[in-house]
């Protein structure tokens, strides 16, 4: 398991490299000829969070963290999976899907009045919902596959509360700007300005908590009609309770409390501990190059000096407020931003990228001791998760393959469970329920096997040997079904319980579909 490297405090590295050299760089403040050397605190470091919390001895408040743009490889992917993964979002219950005539035309659409989920051609029943649980546990696998490859790609790009959040900063630096003026802003007494900026970001917020909450709602009723309904005040009383819930919640979590979330909140980063070993790729800072750290003085070259001029840029832009250089922390949700940072500044003195990257413990260990890089995603995790995504993905194929499209269920009446009839004859009442599950309508042949001498009647269709039933598409069709069996057949049968079989047949196609049950006599 990763553990930081064993070294020298920050300051004892700063103080080294300032108790060596004069301090000749062009500025204090710069860490480098032409470097701004950033003033900010890792606010979110377990440790100073630890000891603000002693120093307090009781609850300490937040501590902002105002993170400073990035720009660079790592930036550019999260700008891309943000656009994509919000699209996707927002434009989804939009999009239509024809079922035929009827049949809801959303393509993802959760019906919770008519009990089904739609998803593309799928439809899932609720006597269908172990496909969901099939499709999570899935999911789950995959992220421990992920997560034990590349650590926390999922918190860093994918998780929701990344990318919104990731969105209300974005929002909050185009009205306020970059982090010096965000700074400055809130240090700046209650101007006309502040106020008018304040109010903007506020409501731009808002806006985009309202869309997410207003999108949310669309994937449980046909979008076009609950748009409007919702507009007219007609819609139903819970399409209003989640949207205000899922807007409250967006705005809460995404504009204000951000990586306060990710720290205290979620409880995947501490689960996600136990997926991770000496091969996974996390963003690590590579102190066998960075330290000894320290400002690079004008007239000082690289000898016995690491290539970190301690310029804070990876802290500046991380948002979850952490020095990434302290290691590996449960508050990194590996975003890799103080890579695009530190890459920048490594370009900017002239030395190679990658001071902090994606790497392994086992590879840094290896690259320490003048080896090369080590990456092993084929290992005993990797394979164990893969093989149980394969166990499930084949047994979802399976279960999909194999989806029935008609439902049969049978229940024999109780009270009473049997009725004798004048001539002798006994008479058996049965339910019969019948779901078309396709999209066009069917017609189903009902017959009985298994109990020779009996007949069997539907209710209404009397005259029938063969009762026919047309059951429209997507609808639940129940009748009423007698099975007589005459007097001289009784005696053919010594038990009470006599086992049989009800059959339906598509007319169209000649499936058919059988269900066993019971006729009950009285004892001889
Ligand atoms: S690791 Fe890179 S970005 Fe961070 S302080 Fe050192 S040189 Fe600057
Ligand atoms: S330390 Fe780096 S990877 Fe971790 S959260 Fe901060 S910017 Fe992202």
């Amino acid at each position: 398991m990763w553990q930081a490297p064993s070294r020298p405090t920050t300051t004892e590295w700063r103080f080294q490299a300032m108790a060596t050299t004069e301090p000749d760089i062009t500025s204090p403040t710069e860490a480098a000829e032409g470097i701004e050397k950033i003033d900010v605190k890792a606010v979110n470091r377990k440790k100073t969070r630890q000891e603000q919390h002693a120093s307090a001895m009781e609850y300490s408040s937040r501590v902002k963290v105002y993170p400073k743009k990035a720009r660079g490889y790592f930036r550019n992917i999260k700008w891309m999976v943000m656009a994509a993964t919000t699209a996707a979002y927002y434009l989804l219950p939009w999009l239509r899907w024809d079922r035929g005539p009827g049949l809801p035309n959303q393509a993802i659409l959760m019906d919770i009045q008519d009990g089904r989920i739609f998803f593309f051609s799928l439809a899932i029943w609720p006597q269908e919902l172990y496909l969901i649980t099939g499709f999570l546990v899935l999911a789950a696998l995959s992220l421990f596959l992920f997560t034990s490859i590349a650590g926390r790609v999922w918190c860093g790009y994918l998780c929701w509360q990344t990318v919104w959040t990731d969105m209300m900063v974005a929002v909050e630096r185009f009205w306020q700007g970059d982090r010096n003026s965000r700074i400055l802003l809130d240090k700046e007494a209650w101007t006309a300005n502040k106020i008018y900026k304040k109010v903007m970001t506020h409501l731009s917020w808002i806006l985009i908590a309202a869309a997410t909450g207003g999108a949310f709602i669309l994937y449980f009723r046909d979008a076009p009609t609950l748009a409007l309904e919702f507009f007219r005040g007609e819609a139903p009383l819970p399409s209003y309770v989640f949207f205000l819930l899922l807007t409250g919640f967006t705005y809460l979590l995404g504009g204000i409390a951000r990586e306060q979330v990710c720290i205290y909140m979620c409880p995947w980063p501490r689960i996600q501990g136990a997926m991770l070993d000496a091969d996974s790729l996390l963003v690590t800072y590579r102190d066998f190059r960075g330290e000894p750290r320290g400002p690079l003085r004008k007239s000082q070259g690289w000898e016995g000096r690491g290539d970190c001029i301690d310029c804070h840029a990876c802290v500046a832009v991380c948002p979850m407020g952490i020095d990434i250089r302290d290691g590996p922390q449960l508050e990194c949700i590996q975003c890799a931003l103080c890579v695009d940072a530190c890459n920048e500044i490594m370009g900017k003195v002239h030395k190679p990228h990658s001071l902090i990257a994606y790497d392994t413990y086992r590879s840094i260990q290896s690259e320490k001791k003048g080896g090369g890089l080590q990456l092993r995603l084929v290992r005993p995790r990797t394979l164990l998760y893969a093989g149980l995504i394969s166990v499930v993905s084949a047994f979802m194929i399976y279960a999909l393959a194999s989806k029935t499209v008609l439902e049969l269920n049978v229940l024999a009446e109780r009270n009473p469970l049997f009725v004798q009839l004048s001539d002798g004859g006994v008479r058996n009442t049965y339910t019969v329920k019948i779901l078309n599950k396709r999209y066009e309508p069917h017609t189903f042949e009902l017959s009985i096997e298994g109990i020779e001498g009996a007949h069997m009647s539907v209710l209404g269709e009397e005259s029938e040997a063969k009762p026919q039933i047309t059951v429209v598409p997507d609808d639940l069709r129940e009748v009423r079904a007698y099975v007589t069996l005459p007097h001289d057949a009784v005696a053919k049968y010594p038990d009470e319980k006599i086992p049989f079989t009800f059959i339906v047949t598509d007319t169209a196609d000649g499936t058919r579909t059988m269900r066993h049950t019971n006729f009950r006599k009285p004892a001889k």
